[in-house]
């Protein structure tokens, strides 16, 4: 329902943000209750642009920043705050230092947002509490968690701007999410592009793009039954299996076994190198123990540095629909060979 490709809409997003027009930024594409955001970079913020942004997102205004920025501006006070499975960094709010009165209005937080999007700002042109609410995407982006925050600040820097963008959640007059349908209406409407998550993330991932090309239940003589996923780029090459059990939901997988192909090994189990063991003690845990996944890399992909195996093995998870910060975690054969119970983080 999208229009567009990844690409167009990419184009579109950065040529309208680098002119300092608002774009729709909305994640996830597959699932029914969108979650989008008006995003505008925050140096070309006017009081027009604020208007429509909080007219639309009923209030809370957002300076997304990159980590570097929240900390050259010395904001103070940030917390981490745990929403559903992402956790952002919200730093005190803020208001221009001078040239607003009582900091409240589109005129005044278009002023404070362009001093929060100006490079040759720092620390001294700003007051803490205020009307502008700044979030600091993670330090690495999209590879270390995938959000609207880090999905805002790429796109700002695929557009060659400067990493502090004006966000405000998109509602419905009810105050309710919008869908993807009403995001994408409500777009169209007002003549603004949409760009997802996935598109930025996906330009990311370019190097190796991976997608979920089929899936379907088998029976095996020996592990009984199992869901066979397909992971394959779009021209069909490579083409990787994940497998896992029946019952097995993929966003509750905790461990990943990352396996070459090899055909002595998993036709003949006559591998000198162990191929075969291997495989049969990654189908006996995915039988016997909870939520675990056992990854066949297609033949010939594979290269000899366990952690390229993992980078390899990051984009097929992600297509099999794990977020990144998760996939990067499963795929790590360090963390992988970690039982479950010592696996606790200090997240
Ligand atoms: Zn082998």
């Amino acid at each position: 329902m999208l229009g567009g490709t990844p690409s167009t809409r990419l184009a579109a997003a950065e040529s309208q943000l680098s002119a300092g027009g608002i774009v729709v930024l909305c994640e996830p594409e597959a699932a029914t209750a969108s979650k989008a955001d008006l995003v505008l970079a925050a140096g070309q913020a006017t009081p027009e642009a604020v208007n429509l942004l909080i007219t639309h997102g009923h209030g809370v205004l957002y300076a997304l920043m990159s980590a570097e920025r929240c900390e050259r501006l010395g904001l103070s006070h940030l917390i981490e705050r745990d929403s559903e499975r992402w956790i952002t960094a919200m730093a005190t709010s803020i208001e221009a230092r001078v040239g607003v009165t009582t900091g409240i209005s589109a005129a005044d937080r278009a002023r404070t947002l362009r001093v929060a999007g100006d490079p040759g700002a720092g620390p001294d042109d700003l007051v803490q509490p205020g009307h502008v609410f700044p979030m600091a995407a993670r330090r690495g982006g999209l590879r270390a968690r995938v959000g609207r925050t880090e999905a805002t600040i790429e796109l700002l820097a695929l557009a060659g701007l400067f990493p502090v963008a004006a966000s405000c959640e998109l509602m419905n007059e009810d105050g309710a999410t919008m869908s993807v349908t009403e995001t994408v209406a409500f777009a169209a409407e007002s003549s603004l592009p949409v760009v997802t998550v996935g598109d930025v993330l996906g330009r990311r991932l370019e190097a190796s793009p991976m997608l979920l090309a089929a899936e379907r239940r088998v029976e095996s003589a020996t592990w009984g039954p199992l869901v066979e996923s397909v992971v394959t780029t779009f021209d069909g090459d490579p083409v990787h299996r994940a497998i896992r059990g029946e019952g097995t939901r993929v966003e509750r997988i905790e461990r990943v076994h990352v396996l070459d192909a090899c055909v002595l090994g998993d036709a003949f189990d006559a591998c000198p190198e162990g191929c075969g063991e291997r495989l049969r003690s990654a189908m006996d845990d995915l039988v016997a123990g909870e939520n675990s996944l056992v990854l066949h890399l297609a033949a010939g992909v594979q290269p000899a540095d366990p952690s390229l195996t993992a980078a390899l093995a990051v984009p097929v998870l992600v297509a099999l629909g794990l977020d990144l910060e998760r996939a990067i975690e499963l795929a790590d054969p360090g963390r992988s060979a970690i039982a479950p119970d010592e696996e606790e983080t200090d997240r």
